[in-house]
């Protein structure tokens, strides 16, 4: 079986699993999108909503959080992990968001990638969201799944997102993404994944790998 043969089944499989699936971050504007998913990193997406939900009522644009004092946004925002670094990066961005974008969150990987908090993982998922461009979010239970049932042997996120972007249709990409997160929580989890229940394991390595024992 072909690596693209294997992609195409994961997606068929995971496809019928999780028919509907989007990202769980609350937003209503690309600026919003973009500072909900900074604020995920290592942290969960509903502490998030918490403090967005009244955080986005606060700071309502890019020149709010820009002149915010860092103090009070660190407070504002001080329930989720990382808040110091996290809120002095906030305002950092949307500093840069005005002085060379207008206070419009730029549409383009080259774009993102200059602003403060800003990785590939993010930047992806905002062309994606936002934007509706093929975009492939690698987090680390797309790196474990994909390293699992074969379509990948590295852990190197770059590396994986090249590789993933070979192997499916552009227009598939996010939701796929969105899917190995979901099948990431529910069965193919770090420690004790549920590969009995699971429909990928007539295909999987991993799975292969562990009954071969
Ligand atoms: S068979 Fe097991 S290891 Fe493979 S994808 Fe399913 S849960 Fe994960």
């Amino acid at each position: 079986m072909t690596k693209k043969e294997r992609a195409a089944l994961a997606a068929e499989a995971l496809r019928e699993l999780y028919p509907d699936v989007s990202c769980s971050l609350k937003y209503s504007t690309p600026l919003e999108m973009l500072l909900a998913t900074q604020m995920s990193a290592q942290c969960t997406d509903a502490s998030v909503n918490r403090v967005t939900e009244t955080l986005f009522k606060k700071y309502t644009c890019a020149e709010d959080f820009a002149n915010a004092d860092l103090d009070e946004l660190q407070q504002d925002i001080r329930s989720i992990g990382l808040y110091r670094n996290k809120s002095k990066n906030i305002i950092a961005c949307c500093q840069r968001i005005l002085e060379c974008y207008g206070g419009q969150v730029p549409s383009t990987m080259e774009e993102l990638l200059t602003l403060p908090g800003t990785g590939r993982k993010t930047a992806n998922l905002i062309l994606g969201e936002v934007f509706g461009k093929p975009a492939v979010v690698v987090d680390t239970h797309c790196i474990r799944l994909t390293n699992r049932i074969g379509l990948v042997n590295t852990g190197v996120p770059e590396k994986i997102e090249a590789e993933l972007k070979k192997l499916i249709p552009p227009e598939e990409q996010l939701a796929l993404c969105h899917r190995f997160v979901f099948h990431g929580r529910a069965m193919c989890n770090a420690r004790s994944p549920k590969c009995g229940l699971c429909p990928l394991k007539n295909f999987c390595k991993y799975y292969k790998k562990i009954t071969k024992r």
